[in-house]
């Protein structure tokens, strides 16, 4: 094999396509009267064909603008799932506090937090008989119709919120979809 490694460099000569005529003239001719070289060229001609042929890894046509746009949409998630949770608290806040009201007021709690006398018994006084009479009218009728009734308006405020919290989903799929449409162009 000694003798042959002149030639094996003038294979890799040839097909780097730095040999000159003459040399790769000798190469023909040694290869036709030499088995093993002329296998070890037909080795090495199939490896750079199967090379040459390999497609190129395809680059990203803009890696930073599909990071940025990735990034973007990531910002546009986040602040959707904070609005969506801010809604779904307000819609559930509000939902507590007309049933505590509810519950207050069938208790005639509002009554009794009241003091008996001073300043501020006189004012409350003075803003029962004249403006709350109405909300007077109304506790009394849900002390007339008790828990059940409580209950029912409890359930009704939970309804509500829900209804307000799909309102509010719908809100903010609208809104968000802008942004993730100017991402996705
Ligand atoms: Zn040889």
């Amino acid at each position: 094999m000694i003798q042959h490694a002149e030639y094996t460099m003038l294979m890799s000569l040839v097909l780097d396509g730095e040999a000159d005529a003459d040399e790769e003239v000798r190469l023909r001719e040694h290869l036709r009267g030499c088995d093993d070289c002329r296998q070890t060229w037909q080795r090495w001609r199939e490896l750079d064909r199967r090379l040459l042929a390999t497609p190129a890894i395809p680059a990203p046509v803009d890696f930073s603008a599909l990071v940025l746009a990735q990034l973007d949409t990531r910002v546009a998630q986040e602040r959707q799932r904070r609005w969506l949770i801010a809604g779904l608290t307000f819609a559930w806040l509000g939902a507590v506090v007309v049933a505590l009201v509810s519950l207050a007021l069938a208790n005639g709690w509002h009554l009794q937090l009241a003091p008996a006398q001073g300043p501020l018994a006189a004012a409350w006084a003075g803003l029962s008989s004249t403006g709350s009479w109405a909300l007077r009218e109304i506790s009394a009728f849900l002390v007339e119709i008790g828990a059940p009734t409580i209950a029912a308006v409890t359930g009704a405020a939970l309804v509500l919120a829900c209804g307000l919290a799909m309102m509010w989903l719908w809100v903010v799929a609208r809104v968000s979809a802008g942004p993730r449409a100017l991402v996705t162009e």
